[in-house]
């Protein structure tokens, strides 16, 4: 448009209407920001225009009938302008302080950007810091951001010239004829667009992290540099964000979980943790507890194989939709596979007896260990893993039976969060996805029956359209950690797709047969997830009843050291989890190592408590009580040490 040859034709009128619906008559060419002004709509908040739901730079020119409206830079699209600017002015800067360095992408990403160099050496702090500085001298300058368009051939030559080899082999792969490119100062960059009008209206950004990548993410191509940062529109929003990325570093499970001795991860078995004997009483004692509940809510544990030949998943389904995420192996010129779920087994299960209309429901439990084949470069400790087991159930009824099934799932995940304390708790409803199994009709009700049972239980429901897994649609509670990150943990499916392709079936009160209804469910989810948000949420300081040493017995002095034998015989005797610290060091020292193991509670005794036969308790928190008979503290455990006590 900006080649228009205005002189030689009559210049067209268009029609634009703004968002308070009034409609400018204005000449074809008209840039969207003078519209805008005219509008009244345009501030110093305003960063871009939407032109027909399409964000577009304000300088756009407008050559059709069209609607506008302004993005103002505190807005979702508002900041992702804002930060994609932001990843050009760190290639402008980066280019400043180190010319030989070739440009290659530079995306958003949640919470903030990144862009990739080429570059022999990693970047270093020092580095970040120089580029900052340099940053912050372009924004000084306040660059006008221009866009520009060019033929393919123009541009390849363009940025040939520049030595920019990547943009070179980015362009080539452009279908289009002409491609566009934004420059600010002596710098440019191959861009779809679009940008904030100059550099002046970038004021709060930071340079988070640098990390090696592989050209086009293929690890077969050399690996590039990339340097993370982030920008917000203002300084303080920025200072709260690094603020939360600081307290979320300080949570982190992939620290605190090797710290606290819970887990490690190790090459020889890529995303399958090893459990240190604490974080094993942390795994088991989910377990157990979990087990406890399954007598009331009407549960039957099973435990069935791991391994199984490929006709199993072939019938289910997996194999077709799931294979490449499999470990699969030949074995005596059969091919076989290690389940990445439990269903097809429990099917098989389900069908080694007849069953009638008054035996259903049948709720079957596992907490079988599972694996899946999750590409090396998502692993992540204990959130992303291959190896894991889940608090899985699959509950079989009749039609009539499904709302019901829903209330108890209901009410079972309520009673668990309460263990935890979850308290902020959010519903998502997930539907039929794109790829899926199984008759539209029945995705159709078991979507309707799902969204009725949740919101009959006061629950908001949020639909995720498509997000569903391929065999039903799911629902799951959401739970906001400390953090306000939101975390999937229970789930139901509704299955449309099972129980038809493994043919199962019930005698009905007519004595006919039918095909039961199948739910998936789990209240925790992975359980090597759960622990990780349990870790990150905590701060590792596990409740009572879950804390690997639930006590610590520090003794004073050498004096003590039978008297302090005594009372962690005596504690643990009571069932609880218990260590003594009879080592030759001062209490402060001795304290202050408790407390970075987060153990509940310390009992410091020194001559006073051997004479007395008491102890005096102390919480990690730093809290003190006076010394108390053996026997009442260990009564006062009994009473704590239980899901959903406050510690
Ligand atoms: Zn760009
Ligand atoms: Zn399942």
């Amino acid at each position: 448009m900006q080649t228009n040859d205005a002189m030689t034709e009559p210049t067209a009128t268009i029609v634009v209407t703004t968002p308070d619906g009034a409609a400018h008559r204005v000449d074809a060419g008209t840039r969207a920001l003078d519209v805008l002004k005219a509008a009244g709509s345009l501030n110093k908040l305003i960063v871009a225009a939407k032109v027909g739901g399409r964000v577009v730079d304000l300088s756009r020119h407008l050559v059709d009938d069209c609607t506008v409206a302004p993005v103002a830079i505190d807005s979702t699209e508002g900041v992702e302008v804002l930060r994609h600017s932001t990843a050009h002015l760190m290639a402008q800067a980066v280019k400043r302080l180190f010319p030989e360095v070739q440009i290659t992408i530079g995306p958003v990403i949640a919470d903030g950007f990144f862009y990739d160099f080429k570059r022999e050496r990693p970047f270093t702090p020092e580095d970040l810091e120089r580029i900052e500085a340099a940053m912050r001298e372009i924004t000084k300058a306040d660059f006008p951001i221009h866009r520009e368009e060019m033929p393919k051939a123009e541009a390849i030559e363009l940025f040939r010239e520049m030595g920019e080899d990547y943009k070179v082999e980015i362009i080539e792969g452009i279908p289009d004829d002409r491609v566009s490119l934004y420059r600010q100062g002596e710098f440019v960059d191959l861009c779809r667009g679009p940008h904030v009008p100059s550099t002046g209206r970038i004021k709060a950004f930071k340079l988070t992290s640098v990390a090696g990548a592989y050209w086009r993410g293929d690890e077969r191509n050399e690996m590039l540099q990339r340097i993370y940062g982030t920008s917000f529109p203002t300084k303080e929003q920025l200072e709260a964000h690094l603020k939360r990325l600081e307290e979320a570093k300080q949570r982190d499970h992939r620290r605190l979980g090797p710290q606290l001795d819970l887990f490690s991860l190790h090459p020889i078995a890529p995303g399958s943790p090893f459990f240190h004997p604490k974080g094993a009483v942390v795994y088991n004692t989910l377990v157990q507890y979990m087990r406890s509940l399954y007598g009331r809510y009407g549960y039957t544990e099973v435990v069935t194989p791991l391994i199984y030949k490929t006709d199993l998943f072939k019938q289910s389904g997996h194999y077709d939709l799931f294979r490449k995420d499999m470990f699969l192996m030949n074995v005596d010129e059969e091919e076989y596979g290690v389940k990445p779920m439990n269903c097809p087994g429990h099917c098989y299960l389900f069908e080694t007896r007849k069953y009638s209309y008054r035996d259903l429901p049948i709720r079957f439990a596992d907490f079988s260990r599972l694996h899946r084949f999750e590409p090396s470069g998502t692993l992540s400790g204990l959130t992303r893993v291959r190896s894991m087991a889940q608090d899985d159930a699959h509950i079989y009824c009749t039609p009539e039976q499904l709302d019901g099934e829903l209330d108890r799932f209901i009410a079972m995940t309520r009673e668990v969060y309460g263990a935890f304390a979850f308290e902020k708790v959010e519903v998502t409803l997930q539907t039929r996805p794109e790829k899926f199994l199984g008759r539209v009709e029945l995705w159709e009700a078991a979507e309707a029956a799902l969204r009725r049972v949740c919101e009959q239980t006061g629950y908001a429901v949020t639909v995720l359209p498509g997000e569903g897994a391929f065999y039903g649609p799911k629902i799951g509670f959401d739970f906001r950690d400390v953090l306000d990150r939101s975390w999937t943990l229970a789930t139901v499916q509704i299955d449309c797709a099972m129980p038809e392709r493994f043919g199962l079936k019930y005698v009905t009160p007519e004595g006919g047969v039918a095909t039961p209804v199948m739910l998936h469910r789990a209240v925790l989810g992975s359980i090597e997830r759960f622990i990780a948000i349990l870790i990150e949420h905590t701060a590792g300081s596990l409740p009572l009843w879950l804390a690997p040493v639930q006590v610590k017995v520090l003794t004073l002095t050498e004096r003590q050291e039978a008297f302090g034998r005594e009372v962690a015989d005596r504690i643990a005797a009571a069932g609880f989890r218990v260590e003594l610290d009879d080592r030759n060091e001062k209490l402060g020292y001795k304290v202050r190592a408790a407390q970075l193991e987060k153990v509940p509670y310390m009992l410091v005794v020194g001559d006073k408590e051997a004479a007395n036969g008491t102890v005096a308790p102390r919480r990690r928190s730093g809290e003190t009580a006076a010394a108390v008979p053996i026997d009442a503290f260990i009564e006062r455990l009994q009473a704590e040490a239980v899901p959903g006590q406050a510690q």
